[in-house]
């Protein structure tokens, strides 16, 4: 009788916030949920986003909260955690608190953080097997690298995950038949971390504004550079173009794993909706 409702919280101005605001505001708008953004100055305090967030958890309209991070840095190290841990379980469709992890790890969560369940559907719409085959994680945060180890191992792949302090991450990347790249630097996994043919997942999204890196990464005559030649930046993944030629099968980056990122967030939304009305 009502349609599902999102609302966002975004403190601050941090451009690339700005950006992925207001793609999740139109893409929920396109489906048809009601998506209203609660805007906060960079100068609020925790106690204003927090006030923000309890509002949001009273108000029956709204099924889903998502708040925008990174917080502004003057809201103290301990900010988001305090303000996810906030939200109300069933409300958290970013799937980000404890309640909700921890039924992650039992394998019973309704809401699951949203880069990882959509590398999922990813890897199920392409009709990847998981079972039995070996994936390597690399990256271990909390939205993305734990999370997505989980998910694989409840879909029975054998994960191992790597991050930097293990030794020789390109050796254990290259015995595995699924690699899922979410580290946070451009073009990071060259081919020499893959095995001929694994199926490659690019979480990263990074923008480069130095040329000499973009250079490196996009040969002579490669749209790629052009597009920096034009606008002084590029977006570029986690792992690097040469990949391509290696790999059995490869996300785009854009348009691989951030159009997902932003579905299974509908997808939350609609679950949490679902659960408020039953
Ligand atoms: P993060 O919190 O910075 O975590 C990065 C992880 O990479 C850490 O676990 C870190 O290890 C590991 N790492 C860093 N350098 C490494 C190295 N040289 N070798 C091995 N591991 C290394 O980043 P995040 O939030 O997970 O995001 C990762 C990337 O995904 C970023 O580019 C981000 O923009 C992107 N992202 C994309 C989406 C999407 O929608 N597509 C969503 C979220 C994030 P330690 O733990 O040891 O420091």
């Amino acid at each position: 009788g009502r349609p599902p409702g999102l609302g966002i919280v975004l403190a601050g101005a941090d451009p690339a916030s700005e950006i992925y605001v207001r793609n999740k505001l139109a893409s929920a708008s396109a489906a048809g949920c009601r998506a209203d953004l609660h805007r906060l100055d960079a100068s609020a305090s925790v106690a204003d986003a927090l006030a923000v967030v309890a509002r949001l958890n009273d108000d029956d309209a709204v099924d889903g909260i998502l708040v925008q991070s990174p917080l502004p840095k003057a809201m103290g190290h301990d900010a988001e955690q305090r303000v996810f841990d906030t939200v109300r379980p069933d409300k958290d469709v970013d799937g980000f608190h404890p309640e909700n992890v921890g039924k992650l790890v039992q394998k019973r969560a309704a809401l699951v953080a949203c880069t990882p369940s959509g590398v999922m559907q990813l890897l199920a719409r392409e009709g990847i097997t998981l079972a039995g085959r070996h994936a390597v994680v690399i990256g271990r945060s909390d939205i993305v690298g734990k999370p997505m180890a989980l998910l694989l191992l409840h879909a029975d792949a054998t994960v191992t995950v790597c991050h930097s302090r293990t030794p020789d991450v390109a050796a254990m990347a290259r015995e595995a038949d699924i690699v899922v790249a979410a580290v946070g630097r451009a073009g990071y996994l060259t081919p020499a971390f893959v095995k001929p043919g694994a199926t490659v997942i690019d979480v990263g999204i990074n923008r480069v504004t130095d040329r000499s890196l973009a250079e490196a990464l996009f040969g002579e005559g490669h749209p790629r550079r052009r597009q920096f030649a034009e606008k002084g930046s590029v977006v570029v993944g986690d792992v690097h173009p040469d990949v391509d030629a290696v790999a059995g099968a490869l996300t785009p980056v854009p348009g691989g794993v951030g159009p997902l990122t932003i579905a299974m967030l509908l997808h939350n939304t609609v679950v949490a909706a679902e659960q408020r009305t039953r």
